[in-house]
């Protein structure tokens, strides 16, 4: 096989308080004459005014674009925008929403992207693809590029709200389950396996296991970094394989039956970790599990005020979400209701397997007469 090109950002830094002096560190770099910060509705406004200020001192032109929040229709506006004012910096501040509008725009637009995260909440900061709506459908994945420069403030990442990095934690975890199942997904003849890119995703997120503390500043650059080789997994694959498995397709299931009650894309994955964790009979399970109670992710669906009916629906209409992508729930749902059931027992404590009883009346039991069509 030929060796293979990826993109990397130019630019990389982690710390703490950098947001107010980024002149010196983007000049290095890019292009900073003509620069437009793309930030959302709520907080992170405060922080693209401190980033402009900086900037404007240091003598760049410096224009805002606030209210993002994660419409294709703004990043169209964003790139004609770009155009007509000839803007050489697109940076995006805020959270998974911002970044993914401005990054869309910069990739159609060819124009140099910085990511700026408020929050580390999911692997996106980083990746080459943009998740927006448009018209009001649910979020579809668009062809983006990967950032030139990412720039991680850890004083601002402390300030975000808590399940932020629970979320960002349950999403760096399912590297770990989504490697399994592009193993299985290979050993089926389903997909190719790149041991490459699986390498860069499970080294990534291996050291979470260890965390004792999500809220000190060691752990959040331990996450932001580990969510950054996510991308970087995802860049060498070319493909999400390394970092999303059946974890995904579940919380991708639980957001298109919740709509507006969907919990945080990681805290939902984080879920479906367990759940996968049981599916695999992965020794894996016991230690989410024990880690899971230490930083407090969530560990039953009650913890995200979901039922577990809504969550076997989920399920079993995971695959259907993405029916390219083989997984551990494939051949789950090829068995009987009495398998899931057993394995979302295992996975979230309840027990299913008394006979003629709990299992008979279980959600999983009643629907899985249909998983076929399903799947
Ligand atoms: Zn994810």
């Amino acid at each position: 096989m030929a060796s293979r090109t990826i993109t990397i950002p130019r630019l990389l830094h982690v710390g703490p308080d950098c947001l107010s002096d980024l002149a010196p560190l983007l000049s290095e770099h890019f292009d900073i004459s003509r620069v437009c910060v793309g930030s959302g509705p709520g907080p992170s406004r405060e922080f693209a005014s401190t980033v402009e200020h900086g900037l404007t001192r240091a003598g760049a032109r410096v224009v805002g674009e606030s209210g993002l929040i994660g419409r294709l229709d703004q990043a169209a506006e964003l790139a004609a925008r770009t155009i007509a004012e000839e803007v050489t910096l697109l940076i995006g501040i805020g959270g998974g929403r911002v970044i993914d509008t401005v990054k869309l725009a910069a990739a159609r637009t060819g124009t140099d992207f910085i990511s700026v995260p408020t929050t580390i909440s999911h692997d996106g900061i980083s990746s080459p693809v943009a998740s927006l709506t448009y018209e009001g459908r649910l979020r579809s994945s668009y062809a983006a590029a990967m950032p030139a420069g990412i720039i991680v403030d850890v004083s601002v990442i402390a300030l975000a709200p808590p399940r932020t990095l629970r979320a960002g934690a349950g999403d760096l975890l399912s590297n770990l389950l989504a490697i399994q199942d592009w193993q299985l997904a290979d050993r089926r003849g389903e997909d190719d396996f790149d041991a490459f890119s699986a390498m860069i995703a499970e080294t990534a997120a291996r050291p979470l296991l260890n965390i004792t503390d999500l809220h000190t500043p060691a752990s959040h650059e331990l996450l932001a970094k580990g969510l950054l080789l996510s991308g970087l997994a995802m860049a060498a694959a070319g493909t999400s394989r390394p970092c999303s498995g059946a974890e995904h397709l579940v919380s991708h299931s639980l957001d298109e039956a919740l709509g507006k009650r969907a919990a945080l894309h990681g805290e939902q994955v984080a879920l479906g970790c367990l759940l996968s964790a049981a599916a695999h009979e992965s020794p894996l399970l016991g230690e989410l599990k024990t880690l899971y109670g230490r930083l407090g992710l969530p560990s039953h669906p009650a913890d995200l005020g979901i039922s577990m009916g809504e969550l076997t629906k989920a399920v079993l209409r995971a695959p259907s979400t993405r029916p390219e992508r083989y997984t551990v729930l494939t051949e789950l749902l090829d068995g009987d209701g009495r398998q899931l059931a057993e394995v979302l027992g295992e996975a979230f404590g309840q027990r299913f397997t008394a006979p003629g009883s709990p299992l008979r009346r279980s959600p999983a039991a009643s629907i899985s007469s249909t998983s076929p069509g399903a799947r």
